[in-house]
């Protein structure tokens, strides 16, 4: 079941979104080549408390961090840990913040330090492509004309939309129907109506789609071992438009 927000409900998870912003800032200023994945989780878990708000990651579905850190050829659902990031290493952020009984989802993929023009070319077509998509998700459209600019976009830079992974209706329950697919399903899909709010998630492979889990049973790795980028925003279709939630 489709759930339809009030504007009440969408000011709250405005306000997550705006959270999600600030820490998603402080993240870019803080990840460097030197820095350690878990010290990235720890100040996320700092910064929401200060916020007042919550992680919606940690232990949804048993996952145990606060934000997920994928590095290169990880898609998504990389676990903070141990590992030294690099120079040349991509980074994909995501991270879910649960507020006034409402969640914000989204993400970014961010290069340490110089990176190699392949890594430059898929992080602009992944963005560019969650940028389509939004476009794409207007009051009295369809559901796939998300799904068919997300991938034209993505795969006219000769890159592959990852598959077996979605966006997502998102509001009280951190995923909630629809699943927003990347790839273009052979249907028109849903109406587009005023009040669904959105997470618009391509996940982008420089080479094959195909993924595999890494032994953690959590972390989504690319299966040929190519590189891998995500971004993500919250979207409300309002009558006045479409609204990014994931920001400032
Ligand atoms: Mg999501």
């Amino acid at each position: 079941m489709i759930i339809v927000k009030s504007p009440e409900e969408i000011a709250i998870m405005r306000q997550c979104g705006r959270i999600w912003a600030i820490l998603i800032h402080k993240l870019k200023k803080e990840i460097t080549a030197g820095s350690k994945t878990q010290q990235l989780d720890v100040m996320v878990a700092r910064e929401l408390e200060e916020l007042g708000a919550k992680a919606s990651f940690k232990g949804y579905q048993g996952f145990p961090s606060y934000l997920c850190v994928s590095v290169n050829g990880e898609v998504v659902h990389g676990i903070p840990g141990e590992r030294i990031l690099k120079e040349g290493d991509i980074v994909s952020l995501d991270l879910g913040v649960s507020y006034r009984g409402f969640h914000a989802d989204g993400a970014i993929t961010v290069g340490i330090g110089e990176i190699s023009p392949q890594a430059q070319e898929l992080m602009a077509a992944t963005e560019g492509s969650l940028q389509a998509g939004i476009a794409a998700a207007k009051c009295g459209g369809h559901l796939g004309d998300i799904s068919t600019a997300i991938q034209s976009y993505v795969e006219s830079g000769g890159f592959s939309v990852i598959r077996e992974y979605t966006g997502h209706g998102v509001g009280r329950v951190l995923h909630e129907e629809p699943q927003v697919p990347n790839f273009s399903f052979g249907s028109k899909g849903i109406l587009l109506q005023k009040g669904m709010t959105l997470a618009i998630e391509p996940m982008v492979s420089a080479g094959d789609w195909h993924t595999k889990l890494a032994p953690n049973q959590w972390t989504v790795l690319t299966a040929d071992g190519s590189l891998s980028a995500h971004f993500e925003h919250s979207i409300a279709i309002t009558e006045a438009g479409t609204e990014i939630l994931t920001q400032l």
